[in-house]
């Protein structure tokens, strides 16, 4: 097949009449390696005409061939893991040896764990005299980002698909050719002409055509607050259901007696594997205040241990940002932070980073104020504050205190008294002790996190609705 006839609609790749080119940006070396044409007016709406004629074919497709359908996905994407890690890291940076495992597997477990899930729900249920059966929604237009463009999509196609929705599917600007590679496989896979349909553009022209069009039912973005705040004002129009999966800045508590070397290790990785732009990064490390000085001294030999290098580097750990814009964020939030009085606890070397692209080193502050934009504001760059804490009621002010509430970590020795702490976080996703992220379980956010949950069965039941259905049937009520 071939991809670059720029817009996948209704089980083709079809000319783009759109007339705006959107360059695709190593950040690796700031070169163009590749460039697509931004989609017309004209082309969503053929994409949006060919989903709706899809919808029919997959409503009636019974939840088990959906399940397959999924499955053929995840074995045409395993087919293709090489190619598609290599192309990720060219889009967006990760460094190649990380992007298979961490870009391109995750998505296709998600295909896998969505197929395990739709097998396992009842799409009707008798309830009294009624029988409450569970409808697809109808067309859907999914936005996504760039940090992790395969797995971001997949949470969304996957339980779409596996609730009977056809998708019209807009990725980030920035990285829209792994989509392509994406279509190859759900085409491989045999699903129905406009099951999948791609179109390519920036939020502002292509993404908020989307929103507003009239043949989407549902909006499902993945993305910045603001844009949240956009597609959620535009959606209010027509009254569609939207669903949201936004930005983070998620704490890491540390309990008096819990293995703070462990937790240490933990939030650090987080925020310097993809270069912190990770939604779930824990990028706020709140400790007792008399363990601050022992949490620097971890935090800052834990760093030490990471190496910035280009993408294609098989040495390096952490990439460069996604992209210029990207790197300004992270830069300003660094000058922004001295001003603001943070102590800086370690800094990557500035000598040490590549010079051409979008590098910055990671870094730690120690924060007394919480306040601060450092503390409150998502950075989405390799930057960690350490926050000490008072007594148990402060540290738990201080992890809901800020406007998000996407995801936390708990550690102690006691976890019984882990998950009281846990009871009183305001974060849609929270793991004690650094147990591993369960891909069947419920993920989103609380706050300006978003609404909305992704993957398993609570993720494909948001792509559907409820319809009961009274009869006179006998013990009716
Ligand atoms: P972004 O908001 O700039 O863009 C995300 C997607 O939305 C892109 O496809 C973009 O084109 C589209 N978009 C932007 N403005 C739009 C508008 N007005 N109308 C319709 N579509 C619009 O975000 P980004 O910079 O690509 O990604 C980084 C952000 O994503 C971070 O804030 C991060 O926390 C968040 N994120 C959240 C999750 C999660 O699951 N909660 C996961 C990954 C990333």
């Amino acid at each position: 097949m071939d991809h670059r006839a720029d817009t996948y609609i209704g089980g083709r790749w079809v000319e783009s009449t759109g007339e705006d080119v959107i360059a695709v940006i190593d950040p690796s070396t700031g070169q163009c390696v590749a460039t697509v044409r931004e989609s017309s007016t004209g082309d969503m709406d053929a994409a949006v005409a060919a989903a709706e004629r899809a919808r029919p074919v997959l409503r009636e497709m019974p939840p088990e061939e959906r399940a397959a359908l999924l499955d053929r996905v995840a074995e045409e994407l395993e087919a293709r893991l090489g190619g598609m890690a290599e192309l990720i890291s060219s889009e967006m940076g990760m460094p190649r040896r990380h992007c298979a495992d961490y870009q391109v597997r995750t998505a296709i477990r998600t295909f896998r764990n969505t197929a395990l899930a739709v097998r396992g729900m009842d799409f009707s249920e008798r309830l009294g005299g009624s029988t409450v059966v569970r409808e697809p929604v109808g067309v859907v237009a999914a936005m996504t980002p760039w940090n992790f463009p395969l797995l971001q999509t997949a949470a969304k196609l996957g339980p779409a698909l596996a609730a009977g929705c056809p998708v019209v599917l807009k990725p980030s600007e920035i990285t829209p050719l792994d989509a392509c590679v994406l279509a190859e496989a759900v085409h491989a896979a045999g699903a129905p002409p406009g099951a999948l349909n791609v179109v390519f553009g920036n939020g502002l022209h292509v993404g908020e055509y989307m929103t507003r069009h009239p043949g989407t039912a549902m909006v499902s973005l993945t993305g910045s607050t603001r844009a949240g705040r956009r597609v959620a004002q535009l959606a209010a129009e027509s009254i569609k259901r939207v669903t949201l999966e936004l930005g983070g800045k998620s704490a890491a508590v540390v309990l008096p007696g819990g293995d703070l070397a462990a937790a240490v290790e933990r939030s650090v990785r987080t925020v310097v594997i993809n270069t912190g732009q990770t939604c779930t990064a824990l990028t706020r490390l709140l400790v007792p205040f008399e363990s601050l000085a022992d949490a620097e001294q971890l935090v800052a030999a834990a760093l030490a241990r990471y190496r910035v290098g280009r993408s294609d580097d098989p040495a390096a750990d952490v990439g460069p940002l996604a992209s210029a814009n990207q790197r300004h964020r992270v830069t300003d939030h660094l000058e922004r932070a001295l001003v603001d009085g943070a102590r800086p606890i370690w800094a990557y070397p500035d000598e040490e980073l590549p010079r051409s692209g979008f590098f910055a080193g990671p870094a730690a502050f120690a924060v007394s104020d919480p306040r601060i934009a450092l503390a409150q504001q998502e950075v989405f760059g390799p930057v960690l504050a350490v926050i000490p804490y008072v007594g148990e009621d402060e540290a738990v002010a201080i992890a809901n205190g800020t406007p998000y509430g996407l995801a936390a970590a708990v550690w102690s020795a006691d976890e019984d008294h882990a998950l009281g702490v846990a009871a009183r976080i305001e974060a849609g996703s929270i793991e004690i002790n650094g147990a591993p992220f369960n891909g069947l379980a419920p993920f989103g956010g609380y706050k300006q996190s978003g609404y909305g949950r992704e993957l398993g069965a609570h993720g494909i039941a948001q792509f559907t609705e409820l319809k009961a259905i009274q009869t006179r049937a006998a013990g009716a009520r």
